[in-house]
């Protein structure tokens, strides 16, 4: 479903992504790993065309990611992305929060915007909020809004960027058994986490990366208890 070949990302001279080869099938959820600054993020962001690539391709449901244009916010709205920073619009009540992209981008209507908006609250079990602003819930009930926004625009496969190390302890539970409920009824899912349970529970896969490559991949399984790269063992002797 997601498809990156030979993929190149410079900033200046520094080169964040070097030569990404990822196949990411439907229903997947890949867990991708790897030491700050190792291009994680850059991963993320050039798969919803956040950043531009210099060189390679990749393919969305068969699809090439344009580069511009209308094309692209057809594109964006099969890419769902959920950051650390919920990124919630502030002056907006909850409910608006995960109506306004099926509105605006999808062109629902408001009913039936708003009918979808509470049943993903309710999944995300937050639709007791809904006519609250974001600065008057918990930042793991602001996360869970963030991924029922991201849900509400149907996009074929969710990305998700360390979306729980921003929280409290005490939440960060409530936002991984939402990202496991997702995995469970078949999403496609790139997340960046280090939370090894969620990747033990809900991986197909670990992708791990450093220096901007992909050094090793694996399932959970065999790539905790028996990485093969000497970075991957230096890293998860110091995260486990
Ligand atoms: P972290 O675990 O800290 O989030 P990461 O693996 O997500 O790290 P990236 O944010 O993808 O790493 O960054 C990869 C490299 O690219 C880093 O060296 C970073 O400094 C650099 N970088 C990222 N974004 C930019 C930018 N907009 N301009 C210049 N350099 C950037
Ligand atoms: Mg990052």
């Amino acid at each position: 479903l997601v498809e990156m070949r030979g993929v190149q990302k410079y900033f200046g001279q520094m080169q964040a992504l070097k030569d990404i080869d990822l196949n990411v099938q439907k229903g997947e959820v890949v867990v991708v790993i790897g030491p700050s600054g190792s291009g994680k993020s850059t991963l993320c962001r050039t798969i919803n065309r956040l950043e531009t690539i210099d060189d390679g391709v990749i393919f969305i449901d068969g699809k090439e990611l344009p580069q511009e244009g209308k094309a692209l916010a057809a594109h964006r709205a099969e890419v769902g992305m959920v950051f650390q920073s919920f990124n919630l619009f502030a002056h907006k009540t909850i409910l608006e929060n995960v109506t306004l992209g099926p509105i605006k981008v999808r062109g629902m209507n408001k009913a039936e915007a708003e009918a979808k908006a509470r049943e993903l609250l309710d999944r995300v079990g937050v639709a007791h909020q809904a006519a609250k602003y974001p600065a008057q819930l918990s930042g793991g009930q602001q996360q869970r809004v963030a991924i029922a926004r991201a849900l509400a625009m149907e996009p074929k496969v969710m990305l998700f960027d360390e979306p729980t190390s921003a929280l409290d302890p005490e939440m960060i539970k409530e936002v991984l058994d939402v990202m496991i409920d997702l995995a469970g009824r078949g999403m496609t899912m790139i997340v960046v986490t280090h939370e090894m349970g969620f990747a033990r529970t809900a991986a197909n896969r670990v992708v791990f990366m450093a220096d901007g490559a992909i050094v090793e991949e694996g399932t959970p399984e065999e790539f905790f208890t028996n990485p093969k790269s000497d970075r991957a063992k230096d890293f998860l002797g110091k995260i486990l």
